[in-house]
């Protein structure tokens, strides 16, 4: 483990942290507000080669690493979390088609979504399968050289928007009835977009229902190797990532806070004079640091395909409680300022909360540690 950075990783940071900095910072609260796509954004950020940037150089990507990726996410979800999820899934989702996909998969896909030209999102939810994944409803029956899918998932991050979707489907004819993996374009005939929900945060990355009725897909389209093992393996990669923007998130949040102490005035001193409050920002320094080093470990062991299960979940459930409670911690040192849309503390609070849940509870990540720890018990 070595977390001395490249020259190389040092300009690729540096340069996605002027780009939060200076372009996405100031419109940030008006996406989110709005609950508006970052179009302008999305377009800059696949002109600059982020959408891409792990997706292998033979199909137009840049060919980077998972640590590269993190960094990037990292300064990037300092300033915005709409913008930052369009790089997360762009990325993760073209990484599941390099790992699991066909050949024909990636070169019809990968340098599109490289470009940004198209974006892909991923449907496993549904209404009575969250945790429970296993739960999952939605079949997909043969018929000739089709699929045919019935179904409905819920919760699809960027599922309106998106031009494709990797669906985990439940293969309904064959013998045990596995779970795999089946790419279902948009404009797919059976295939539509339901509601589209009134999220508490990552607003400009709207979640939706999307519904299936018998939809038919080209058999051409199930992932080669998506069985649900590797599907669920894969969500490693998305929880190093998912952790990486929260720890982005958390860190704005304890930039603005250390600045502010020092400027407010209370009882005759600045806030940054009281020591309860000293030692309040001194545990949030310990936290994110704690953090970022679990995420970097997952994420400079990942080897060519995902991060080990243990690490990214390890990763994932410290990082994600550890930037709660950072980015609540300086919102009471804020006060009512804190409260208000008229500071960018509410929105990181609301933004942050959501990473918690998405990509697998840390509940469920806790469950995946002990299983690690302690093996499967029979009750
Ligand atoms: C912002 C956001 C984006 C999302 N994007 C996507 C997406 O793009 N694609 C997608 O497929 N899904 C997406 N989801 C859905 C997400 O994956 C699920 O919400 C998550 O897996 C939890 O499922 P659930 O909401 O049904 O909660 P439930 O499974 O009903 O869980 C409810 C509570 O019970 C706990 N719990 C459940 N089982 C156990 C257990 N065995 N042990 C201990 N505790 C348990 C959970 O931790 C949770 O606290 C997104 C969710 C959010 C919030």
């Amino acid at each position: 483990m070595d977390f001395n950075l490249s020259e190389q990783q040092i300009a690729l940071r540096d340069s996605a942290q002027r780009l939060a900095r200076d372009v996405f910072k100031d419109k940030a609260a008006h996406w989110d507000r709005a609950a508006e796509v970052p179009w302008e954004n999305i377009k800059l950020l696949g002109e600059q080669g982020y959408l891409g940037l792990i997706i292998p150089e033979e199909y137009g990507g840049g060919g980077a690493n998972l640590m590269d990726l993190v960094l990037v996410l990292e300064q990037l979800g300092w300033a915005c979390v709409s913008s930052t999820m369009y790089v997360f899934s762009s990325n993760v989702h073209g990484n599941r088609i390099t790992q699991l996909g066909t050949d024909q998969h990636r070169q019809t896909y990968l340098p599109r979504i490289a470009s940004g030209e198209i974006l892909p999102c991923h449907a496993m939810s549904e209404p009575q399968a969250g945790s429970d994944a296993h739960r999952m409803k939605t079949s997909a029956v043969r018929d000739g050289d089709y699929y045919v899918v019935n179904g409905n998932k819920c919760w699809i991050s960027r599922g309106a928007v998106s031009h494709l979707v990797l669906v985990d489907v439940v293969f309904k004819d064959e013998e045990k009835s596995p779970k795999g993996l089946l790419i279902i374009e948009h404009g797919t005939p059976g295939f539509e977009i339901g509601r589209i929900e009134d999220m508490m945060g990552h607003r400009g990355s709207p979640s939706t229902e999307l519904i299936f009725r018998d939809c038919r897909v080209p058999a051409t389209n199930r992932m080669a190797h998506g069985d649900f093992s590797a599907s669920l393996m894969s969500m490693s990669l998305s929880r190093c990532c998912n952790s990486a923007i929260a720890l982005g998130v958390a860190q704005r949040a304890y930039d603005e806070a250390v600045e502010y102490v020092q400027r407010r005035e209370a009882f005759g001193k600045h806030l940054a004079d009281f020591q309860g409050l000293r030692w309040m920002v001194a545990d949030m320094a310990v936290k994110l640091d704690a953090a970022r080093m679990l995420i970097y470990r997952a994420a400079s062991n990942a080897t060519a395909g995902f991060p080990s299960e243990l690490e990214a979940a390890i990763a994932k459930t410290y990082a994600n409680e550890a930037s709660l409670s950072v980015v609540s911690d300086a919102m009471q040192l804020f006060g009512a300022n804190g409260y208000s849309a008229a500071y960018p503390m509410e929105r990181l609070y609301r933004d942050v909360r959501g990473f918690v849940i998405a990509g697998g509870t840390t509940q469920i990540q806790r469950n995946l540690i002990a299983r690690k720890v302690l093996g499967r018990r029979k009750y």
